[in-house]
């Protein structure tokens, strides 16, 4: 059945369906294009639409080979609708479900691409924001490459920030999807390029290993990872390749790469994992081996699996569509501390005790310091977030302030 949108486009079949809407195949002017028309709520939001067309300059203006790039924006009555290039293919989630993990060259070549889109869009003043598997399409007309990767490009540029208002957000509770979310934004400081970067990098581990470094279980704990816990290693993987995913989850966004950089260093390494099969990583909440060998440091998880989708609701399901978790609330100090609704550990080597592990007997001193330190974290986190809101988010990238750098990472605001 067709349907119009606007004067000039005609939506023919559905293509999918996301968090935001429903993504048409159609037909433009100039010919097959996506047509990505925003759920009702939304669309009848008349800030929304207001914020939609305030910011049509920015979403239209980005254009670069591995952005899907945005064409048009039809307001028309009911409807609120996007027009994008049609990619012909998948997204990276469907691909990631299919076969579990990429072999390293297929996980490095998705990840090149994604961060030169990163670096054109941060050039221009663009944070992404929102950075997944699902938000990454692999176009299966382009030329195969490292890997049998077919070209990723970056979709849904500039929607998160815009969905996602103070207006539509309590102001105790916070946005994005919990295993990608840099360590700043659960401190409460506003988004600039970096968290992008902390994302792309997310994705990379989750390629190579199945599984991403800081997911599974409850969203506060999720988030309590993102601030405290450091990455474990990968077994097998190349050392550059290894301390490139190190440098680019760094806690601190201004140790992390810049997109171009990033990009860079990514090609460089594609002939070190030409060839290499995927990594062979014990899937988390395996069994755990009865005698865990005093090598092998990836033994882990006797205390529950790691997922990357995380349950909502304490006690529910975990979420199996990781669409992005808007309005989730900011975690309670005993959710923030592992308690008792945080059930997923991270990977540890044998011998290395979880902190707050009852194993631990920690002192009196050491349990109130505990304590201090979690209601702190809990405190900034929301302090942190409710300003963020209260300041109506930073959706445009502002020249970061690195001090190794004299250069600013991008153009001021467009
Ligand atoms: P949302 O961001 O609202 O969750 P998505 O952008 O992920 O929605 O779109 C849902 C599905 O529509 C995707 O999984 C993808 O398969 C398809 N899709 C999205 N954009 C395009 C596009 N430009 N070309 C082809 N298919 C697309």
């Amino acid at each position: 059945m067709a349907r119009k949108i606007g004067s000039r486009y005609t939506a023919h079949q559905i293509l999918g369906r996301g968090s935001a809407g429903t993504v048409w195949l159609g037909e433009g002017p100039e010919g097959p294009v996506a047509i990505k028309l925003l759920r009702e709520d939304l669309a009848s939001d008349q800030e929304l639409v207001g914020r939609f067309v305030r910011e049509r300059t920015a979403l239209l203006g980005l254009e670069h080979p591995r952005v899907v790039v945005v064409r048009d924006l039809v307001v028309d009555g009911n409807d609120l609708a996007l027009v994008m290039d049609l990619v012909r293919g998948t997204d990276l989630r469907s691909r990631l479900d299919r076969e579990r993990r990429l072999a390293p060259a297929a996980a490095v070549a998705i990840a090149a691409d994604v961060a030169e889109g990163l670096a054109a869009a941060h050039a221009a003043g663009v944070v992404h924001r929102d950075v997944k598997p699902e938000n990454i399409l692999l176009d299966m007309e382009g030329p195969l490459g490292p890997g049998g990767a077919h070209p990723a490009l970056l979709t849904d540029f500039g929607v998160a920030k815009l969905i996602d208002t103070p207006r539509r957000t309590r102001t105790n509770r916070i946005i994005g999807t919990p295993d990608y979310l840099a360590p700043e934004i659960v401190e409460g400081l506003p988004p600039r390029a970096a968290v992008d970067i902390y994302a792309l990098a997310t994705v990379l581990y989750e390629l190579l290993a199945g599984f991403t470094p800081f997911g599974g279980g409850h969203p506060g704990a999720v988030l309590r990872r993102h601030v405290t816990e450091t990455v474990v290693p990968l077994p097998g993987i190349p050392d550059e390749l290894w301390q490139l995913i190190v440098q680019c989850l760094a806690k601190a966004p201004a140790s992390r790469l810049r997109a171009s950089e990033m990009a860079a260093r990514l090609h460089e390494l594609a002939p070190l994992v030409a060839h290499m099969p995927p990594l062979e990583v014990d899937e988390p909440g395996a069994e755990p081996s009865p005698e865990p060998r005093e090598e092998d440091p990836y033994r882990t998880l006797p205390d529950g699996p790691r997922r990357a989708a995380v349950p909502l609701v304490p006690g529910s399901y975990a979420d199996s569509s990781r669409d992005t978790h808007t309005s989730m609330r900011v975690p309670g100090p005993d959710e923030l501390s592992g308690g008792p609704l945080g059930t997923a550990r991270a990977p540890r080597a044998p011998g290395q005790r979880r902190p707050g592990s009852a194993r631990n007997k920690p002192s009196a001193a050491r349990r109130r310091r505990l304590a201090l330190s979690v209601a702190g974290v809990a405190l900034v986190a929301a302090v942190g977030v409710g300003g963020w809101f209260a300041a109506g988010g930073d959706e445009v990238e502002a020249p970061r302030q690195d001090p190794r750098r004299s250069a600013p990472e991008t153009a001021p605001e467009p």
